[in-house]
């Protein structure tokens, strides 16, 4: 291989980046690319009846577990889960944090999202980008030289404004790695999730069994994706491939972040297809309201 990517995935809770880019993610690791993962809180609420430290514990090495199983790495911050938010001590970790690690790429979620977690991870994010690049802040590590590109996670919320995503990842092959990663998150898809959402007497005991509905379960959930956008995936996969994607995952190019021209998109997703890039590739428009890169 010619080159290490880097790809920094930020969520809020330690699950948040699998369940929103672990197929594309383990896609990059197997061309040998470095990926990772990122929760910006412990995780420490997210269940019926274990709770504080020990579930902050419990969900760390869940979380190592999940990026073990593509090959990822896992950094799990230690910020209270259901209490992240906009301070400025957050926004100096979140730059220092996205600065030592130099990535090619950043996802992250929309500020738009029913989580407040998921909303100030991606103010955060948000906040950081063009700092990034400001020598006197956060001296201690050096600056970029450009924002990187940011995408965002796909989500379905409408208001203000609804996702519209310029990249469409096929899936297919890797949906039972990201099932497999999903299932090292037993605390979440077989205890707090069901409990949270009324079904919990449907997990099944035995380990086999709890693979197996999960990955149905998984199905349903992402499946909806990929018809939702089936128009573009015909486009950008063709007629003929475009119809039989089951499983994607999307992403919205961030304004705040570096454009995603032909050539950023063929470098960072080389296994979408020519056709995709033409099609959805998203450049910066000629008037813009940030500093220019040139
Ligand atoms: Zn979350």
């Amino acid at each position: 291989m010619d080159e290490r990517l880097r790809f920094l995935l930020i969520g809020a809770h330690p699950d948040d980046a699998d369940i929103k880019a672990g197929g594309t993610a383990a896609r990059w690791c197997a061309l040998g690319h470095v990926v990772q993962m990122v929760s910006l809180t412990d995780g420490r609420a997210g269940h019926q009846s274990q709770h504080g430290p020990a579930l902050a514990q419990r969900r760390r090495g869940e979380a190592r577990a999940a990026a073990a199983v593509i090959g990822a790495s896992y950094q799990v911050l230690t910020h209270p889960d259901g209490e992240l938010d906009d301070r400025l001590e957050y926004r100096q970790e979140v730059i220092r944090l996205i600065r030592s690690f130099r990535p090619d790429l950043i996802i992250t979620h929309r500020s738009t999202d029913y989580h407040p977690d998921h909303r100030f991870a991606g103010l955060l994010v948000q906040d950081a980008a063009y700092l990034l690049t400001v020598p006197s802040l956060c001296p201690d590590v050096p600056h970029l030289a450009r924002t990187p590109i940011i995408l965002y996670f796909a989500d379905a919320f409408k208001k203000p404004c609804r996702f519209e995503p310029q990249v469409l990842v096929d899936i297919d092959e890797q949906f039972e790695k990201l099932v497999a990663m999903l299932h090292c998150h037993q605390s979440q898809f077989y205890e707090w999730l069901p409990y949270n959402a009324g079904y919990l007497e449907q997990v099944p005991a035995g380990d086999a069994d709890r693979r197996v509905w999960l990955a149905e379960r998984m199905s349903r959930r992402i499946g909806p994706l990929a018809e939702r956008y089936r128009e573009q995936l015909l486009q950008a996969y063709g007629p003929e491939g475009g119809k039989q994607i089951r499983h994607i995952e999307a992403f919205e190019v961030s304004e705040y972040g570096a454009p995603l021209d032909e050539a950023a998109l063929a470098r960072l997703f080389p296994f979408l297809p020519a056709l995709a890039r033409s099609s959805s590739a998203f450049t910066r428009k000629e008037w813009v309201d940030i500093p220019e890169d040139d």
